[in-house]
């Protein structure tokens, strides 16, 4: 028996996704994802929101992060295994979903791995074009694993960045960044310290991993008018930067009673105040107001973001060959008879 069209679900595979950001362009994808990030928070009110669902575990972490806007519900599943990469594994893998409300039938499954470095980088480049220092052109990327790249091009793209100044621990790691960035429009400049990548850079993204409460920057290390772009803090008992820094900082985040449990401000007091990114956008909250001001994003990544990506995907595949239509949905001709197509099917 052949599923009718409606109960097809188009999945969009690892392989279709990479074919899709190569017939739109890398940093096209990026641009257009910041585009619908900014336009759902902007209407953050219409949203069901909730603090991602964590299943904690010595290894790492596996996340469901839900959201709804009253007429599309998303999901996506991503887990956060920092010791991944010395098996041979990424750190962090996603698939996700898109549903209609209405009927409740999904519409979209896709894989969400690179969709999510995508839209890491989309949300990080929107935010600083809000935050980031006027005239920024050098960028510290302190953590040169999956997502720098992606970064880099999310910053240069949208933030007018020219020079990316690249710091690892494994060398390996910032030589594959550079060798990555070869030929794109940036001068990349690899560095032996973070102290040496922070030098001259007006904005400094750390997008490291490791599960403890790690100091990639020490407050010495951090100039005013500096933009901190805070990506590897995402997890209780998993950040980047020393607390004294957070004290001389302007705090913004995407959801706080989210990045209270995870982001870097759960090394300060509860009542610490920070400012809503979705505030800002819509003008309700200030951004950066001076020169000096230290701006720091506490990014862990929100349920919106992903919705907004996911939403993003359904429109582009739509009339291209980027996917397949998936066999995932009941559908017997009476909706009450499922037994009797189980048992037609014999
Ligand atoms: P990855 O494992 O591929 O790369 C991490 C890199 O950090 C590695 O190359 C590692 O050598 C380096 N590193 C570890 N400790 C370091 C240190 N002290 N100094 C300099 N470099 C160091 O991971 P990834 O996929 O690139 O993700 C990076 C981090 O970003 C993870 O912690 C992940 O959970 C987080 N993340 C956050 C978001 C978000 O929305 N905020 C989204 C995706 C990933």
């Amino acid at each position: 028996m052949q599923p009718s069209d409606k109960a097809l679900v188009p999945f969009v595979s690892v392989d279709n996704m990479m074919q899709l950001v190569h017939h739109i362009g890398v940093e096209r994808v990026i641009t257009e994802i910041a585009a619908q990030i900014e336009s759902d928070f902007k209407r953050w009110e219409s949203f069901d929101k909730t603090p991602r669902i964590p299943a904690h575990s010595p290894h790492g972490v596996i996340e469901l992060m839900p959201t709804s806007d009253g007429e599309a519900y998303g999901f996506k599943y991503v887990n956060g295994h920092p010791k991944n990469t010395s098996e041979g594994l990424q750190t962090v893998t996603a698939f996700g979903l898109l549903a209609d409300v209405y009927t409740g039938y999904p519409t979209l499954l896709t894989e969400m791995t690179i969709l999510t470095a995508l839209r890491t980088a989309a949300t990080s480049a929107l935010v600083g074009s809000y935050l980031a220092p006027k005239g920024a052109t050098t960028m510290a990327m302190i953590g040169n694993g999956a997502q720098s790249e992606f970064q880099c091009l999310a910053f240069k793209a949208m933030c007018g960045i020219d020079t990316v100044r690249l710091y690892d621990i494994d060398a390996n790691a910032t030589a594959k960044c550079a060798a990555n960035l070869q030929g794109k429009g940036l001068t990349v400049v690899p560095c032996k310290t973070a102290e040496e990548a922070i030098e001259g850079a007006q904005i400094i993204t750390t997008c490291t991993a490791d599960k403890k409460y790690a100091t990639i920057l020490t407050d010495n290390m951090v100039g005013p008018g500096v933009h901190i772009n805070a990506i590897g803090g995402d997890c209780p008992g998993k950040t980047e930067l020393h607390s004294d820094i957070l004290l001389r900082s302007e705090i913004f985040v995407e959801y706080p009673e989210q990045t209270r449990i995870e982001g870097e401000i759960q090394a300060l007091d509860d009542d610490h105040p920070v400012t809503e990114m979705w505030q800002v956008m819509t003008g309700q909250a200030k951004g950066r107001t001076d020169d000096r001001q230290i701006t720091l994003f506490d990014s862990v990544g929100f349920a919106i973001e992903d919705f907004s990506a996911l939403r993003y995907i359904k429109t582009a595949i739509e009339g291209t060959e980027f996917f397949e239509p998936l066999d995932m949905l009941a559908d017997p001709d009476d909706p009450r008879d499922l037994y009797g197509m189980l048992m037609r099917a014999k």
